[in-house]
């Protein structure tokens, strides 16, 4: 099977663009005529910072982030940055909270400072987390630490196919940290847009919002100063899989926000963070904190591409799902797309067969179909089963005409 003969519509690690490819095969053999390979230059050299810069700066002006926040590359993947949300935010909001005490029961000029073991009472008190995150929230915290506002299963037939309306959601009082996922891959449901009741009323909303941005990055413009921080792993929109990138407001990072001295946490009973996924370190040795692979070839295709850059990107996106909607809408008696319409993901598309009555058969028949035709990689997740159409920026227009007159070519027959 050659090359030119596939479109790949797996959820990830996603294809990439054969031109990308082709000069990063030339980039891993000899790297700017240097005799070496990208990945065989040391991460510490020259050349490394120097690509680490250039990427940052892609990054930063292809998706307008704004001068206040940092861009951090680490490891570990989203499932990585599950646990390193919840770290992080931990330290950083024990911290907080210890220094707004300090600040206020300092008495007279001699200073008597409250003792630790009232510090540590009076900071257990403040400790009413409230993370609507992933089962690690509960791992790492325990469940009355876990809040989860909404449950879309509640409302859609156990399944994740509808957004619950604000207004019923429950929302803690005082959150540490609000976690969302703007996208989610496995039943292909997408926030249309950013919740009004989650929109900073001013400066002094400390909680901390997470944005999982880890399959629609690239794709959409993001309104980035409604999030505290952002994080997305390469695979599906950036490159290949290996490196996480976070987006995050510089004043959650040293000098501003330190975190909490670990022998804080350990007296509370609360986790500490493994360096590996630390932010405060990662910021201060510049994403170096040990070895990193070095390799980034998109952002310039996308920024060559795109003049008005994630705008333009997302014009595109937004077009190629539409029209594979169009076909599945057309034939209601064949195909029925999973999520309710108001939240239908533009990068995974989700839809289950109806034709004949026996689902497993039929999608059995469009997926082996699918295959001798060239399109691969549209089954659904594991867990759902279905079809699966990932639309990610490598997916040509041209590639998406090839599915859709096969989608109705099958539902023809
Ligand atoms: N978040 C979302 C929305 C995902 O789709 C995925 C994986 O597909 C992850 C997180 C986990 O990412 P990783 O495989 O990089 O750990």
């Amino acid at each position: 099977m050659k090359r030119e003969d596939i479109i790949h519509f797996g959820a990830g690690p996603a294809s990439l663009p054969s031109d990308v490819l082709a000069t990063a095969a030339a980039a891993l053999q000899n790297y700017d005529d240097t005799g070496l390979g990208v990945a065989e230059h040391s991460h510490r050299s020259g050349l490394a910072a120097n690509i680490l810069a250039t990427m940052k700066a892609d990054l930063a002006n292809f998706l307008d982030i704004p001068p206040s926040y940092d861009i951090l590359i680490m490891q570990g993947g989203g499932s990585g940055q599950f646990d390193a949300t919840i770290y992080n935010s931990i330290s950083i909001w024990v911290e907080r909270q210890r220094q707004e005490i300090l600040k206020n029961t300092r008495i007279g000029v001699n200073g008597k400072e409250i003792s630790e073991d009232d510090m540590v009472k009076e900071l257990r008190q403040r400790v009413e987390w409230s993370l609507k995150a992933s089962k690690e929230a509960v791992r790492l915290l325990g469940p009355e630490y876990v809040n989860i506002v909404a449950d879309a299963r509640k409302i859609s037939d156990g399944k994740f196919g509808k957004i619950p309306d604000e207004s019923t959601w429950t929302l803690s009082r005082k959150p540490a940290m609000v976690y969302l996922c703007e996208n989610e891959t496995v039943d292909g449901v997408e926030w249309p847009s950013f919740p009004k009741v989650l929109e900073p009323t001013g400066p002094d909303d400390d909680h901390i919002i997470v944005g999982d941005f880890s399959s629609t990055i690239l794709t959409r413009r993001i309104p980035i100063k409604n999030f505290s921080l952002i994080f997305f792993g390469a695979q599906k929109n950036l490159g290949i899989t290996g490196i996480t990138i976070v987006i995050i407001k510089k004043s959650l990072l040293p000098p501003v926000s330190a975190p909490c001295p670990p022998a804080m946490l350990r007296k509370l009973g609360l986790p500490i963070s493994p360096i590996i996924i630390d932010y405060a370190a990662a910021a201060q040795n510049n994403s170096l904190y040990n070895t990193l692979s070095i390799f980034e070839q998109v952002l310039k295709k996308l920024l060559a591409t795109f003049p008005d850059k994630v705008d333009g990107q997302q014009v595109v996106a937004e077009r190629k799902a539409k029209v594979v909607y169009e076909v599945l809408d057309a034939y209601p008696t064949i195909y029925k797309v999973v999520p309710d319409k108001s939240v239908r993901s533009r990068m995974n598309i989700c839809f289950r067969m109806i034709k004949g009555g026996n689902v497993d058969e039929a999608e059995k028949a469009f997926l082996e179909g699918a295959v001798e035709r060239g399109l691969t990689g549209l089954k659904g997740h594991r867990s759902v089963g279905g079809i699966r159409v990932s639309n990610y920026n490598a997916v040509s227009e041209s590639g998406i005409e090839k599915l859709v007159a096969y989608m109705k070519e099958f539902a023809a027959a």
